[in-house]
């Protein structure tokens, strides 16, 4: 038996049809950039989150760089990031003009310490980013009351958290501006990149929209110098299909992680991934602590269970931030990457393979009880 990390395949086997479909009719209709494919996916992806607005862009990255930029803050602002994230997050600051400040991430849930952003705003802070690492959903009342008090923007880095819940309400919608990557193998994923930014404001949806097409909201009136950064056709079509299915494929990661947080709660040699009472976790990635993390990762490979690592290096610890200087700092993210280990879940997967993954753990644990 084989687990694998990630099976697009076999998504497509089961919904090959519906795919086929709509990759024709786009082809047909000739319809690659802009278009009605695009149009619809838009409107169905903004109600799926719940927000008026949604615009495609070329991927989570550029969703990132363009949502910052479209906030226009004062050129040098102290943009707060959790240490713990892919680099899309911190590179979005850097190159929108502003300054990375990493801050600690919590110790249950991974996503950004409250308590520490809180420690290192100064007058130049002027944003927040709230990572919904591995699907978990940031505390979006804690932080909502940190940028109040301190007259922050909040951004909403999405990118691992489609269909996650805060409170009831999906992520997305909390934040000043949002950002969501349709890299394949996110929860929802595209062939190729893509990415979008939903928001509440109009405004903010119309500056956003202009900058990922040149400046313009007509064919030749460019207001100002944009980019070029577009969801297309082919991506909105295949991304409308897979949304219908979305909420399904979710409830199949929940059910793997309930097989390994019940299987595996009394092996004291690991630490689970905790599920704060507000958040319905849509399960990204399953992240464990082992602090023999290389030993088990190799004993699970040798058993054909793929596993990965989110991420090996803290950011302030990659030689792009050696400049910041905080890769010593005393901050559970910088330590933690030793031992951290994402187990394969997803929609490919049956109970039985979760429960066969789970037991190649507590056998390896086993192991070392017996030496
Ligand atoms: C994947 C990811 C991104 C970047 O998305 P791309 O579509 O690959 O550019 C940004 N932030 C986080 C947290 C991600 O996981």
């Amino acid at each position: 038996m084989m687990v694998k990390f990630l099976d697009l395949k076999c998504q497509f086997d089961e919904i090959e049809e519906e795919l086929r479909e709509a990759i024709d009719s786009v082809i047909l209709q000739s319809a690659f950039i802009k278009g009605p494919f695009l149009k619809k996916f838009e409107e169905n992806f903004a109600s799926y989150i719940g927000v008026p607005f949604c615009i495609g862009v070329g991927n989570g990255t550029d969703a990132l760089e363009i949502a910052m930029e479209a906030l226009n803050l004062p050129s040098g602002s102290e943009i707060l990031v959790p240490a713990l994230t892919f680099i899309a997050s911190s590179e979005a600051v850097t190159r929108s003009g502003h300054k990375v400040v990493f801050c600690d991430i919590d110790r249950g849930d991974y996503t950004i310490s409250i308590e520490d952003a809180r420690r290192r705003i100064t007058d130049k802070t002027k944003a927040i980013m709230a990572v919904h690492l591995y699907g978990h959903p940031c505390n979006m009342d804690a932080i909502s009351e940190l940028a109040h008090e301190f007259d922050l923007k909040v951004i909403e880095d999405c990118a691992q958290a489609h269909g996650s819940e805060y409170k009831g309400k999906r992520v997305g919608g909390f934040g000043d501006v949002a950002t969501f990557s349709f890299f394949p193998g996110k929860n929802l994923g595209a062939y190729g990149d893509g990415g979008c930014v939903v928001c509440r404001e109009e405004n903010l949806a119309t500056k956003t929209r202009m900058i990922a097409n040149h400046g313009r909201i007509g064919k030749y009136d460019h207001e100002f110098e944009g980019r070029n950064s577009r969801l297309d056709g082919l991506q909105a079509a295949i991304l409308d299909v897979k949304l219908r299915h979305l909420d399904d494929w979710i409830e199949r990661r929940i059910a793997v992680a309930d097989v390994y947080l019940s299987e595996l709660h009394d092996i004291e040699q690991i630490v689970l991934p905790t599920r704060k009472n507000w958040a319905k976790q849509a399960y990204h990635l399953f992240v464990i602590q082992s602090p023999k993390r290389d030993e088990l990762r190799e004993f699970l490979g040798k058993r054909d269970i793929q596993t990965g690592i989110h991420y090996p290096v803290a950011l302030p610890k990659l030689s792009a931030y050696a400049y910041l200087d905080q890769s010593h700092e005393n901050m559970f993210a910088n330590e933690i990457d030793a031992r951290i280990l994402s187990l394969p879940i997803g929609d490919h997967m049956v109970m039985e393979d979760a429960v066969f993954v789970a037991e190649a753990i507590r056998n390896f644990f086993g192991d070392r009880h017996c030496q």
